[in-house]
């Protein structure tokens, strides 16, 4: 079976002061132990978080970069994530691929960089609004996963998370249909282009709008195994999205 798996994005949000309450916040909690619970805070303060969080909780960069080490001004590579104790990272998230200008070819290139270097990866896809109502859903996420199936080998380190553009800080989240069948699609594509076991083992969670209250119903759907949680995962109803699968 496949354990269910909570990131958090905190995106570019936070203070060390208010980091530092939601580390103390899920380090007080109850958190079921079948969930795998990342949570990914600005880079800034990945330290801080590394330090304070308790063990078994783990943390994830928001980026990463496709080269070595060397003359890449702002970047930070995967030795240096691994140095510090940071054994995951969020890629191809659609802020990246839209405002950052992230192709998919090098999405996969760091996702390749990250899975090699043994720094797991939230890999995620999604189509637009636009792209939702000209029927195109399926296959803009096939093209995403095709680009970076070519590029890796290993999927074991390797996290899908289904975010549809229109539902990412919208709190318009998909119906469980909507989510559902895309999942079913992502894996039914795992099964066909890489493996049977690829297909049955990695985990596709949901993100865009995800809250405390609409969780439990996503939560029981077969092909959603956790949320990649954005806006409530600076509050304390975080704690109910990693517990909803109880
Ligand atoms: P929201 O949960 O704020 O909609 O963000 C989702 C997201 O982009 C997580 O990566």
């Amino acid at each position: 079976a496949r354990k269910f798996f909570v990131g958090g994005n905190f995106k570019m949000n936070g203070t060390i002061e208010s980091i530092k309450g939601i580390v103390k916040n899920l380090n007080e909690a109850q958190l079921d132990p079948n969930v795998e619970v990342v949570i990914a805070p600005p880079a800034l303060y990945l330290l801080l978080v590394r330090d304070q969080l308790r063990s078994g909780l783990e943390v994830a960069a928001q980026n990463v970069f496709d080269k070595p080490n060397g003359a890449f001004t702002g970047e930070i590579s995967v030795s240096q994530l691994k140095d510090s104790g940071i054994t995951w990272s969020i890629l191809g998230h659609s802020e990246r691929r839209t405002i950052l200008g992230e192709s998919d070819e090098v999405v996969a290139s760091k996702t390749k960089y990250a899975t090699e270097g043994g720094v797991g990866v939230i890999w995620c896809c999604g189509e637009s609004l636009e792209e939702r109502e000209a029927g195109k859903t399926i296959e803009v996420i096939e093209k995403q996963l095709a680009a970076v199936s070519a590029k890796i080998g290993d999927w074991s380190k390797v996290v899908i998370a289904y975010e549809p553009i229109w539902a990412i800080g919208t709190g318009k989240v998909a119906s469980v249909e909507q989510a559902q069948e895309v999942h079913a699609a992502i894996r039914s594509w795992l099964k066909k282009n890489v493996s049977e076991k690829v297909a049955d083992e990695t985990r596709i969670l949901y993100g865009g709008s995800v809250n405390g209250k609409n969780c439990k119903e996503l939560a029981k759907e077969k092909d959603i195994d956790g949320f990649l949680v954005g806006g409530a995962s600076l509050k304390p109803e975080f704690v109910d999205i990693i517990n909803s699968n109880q």
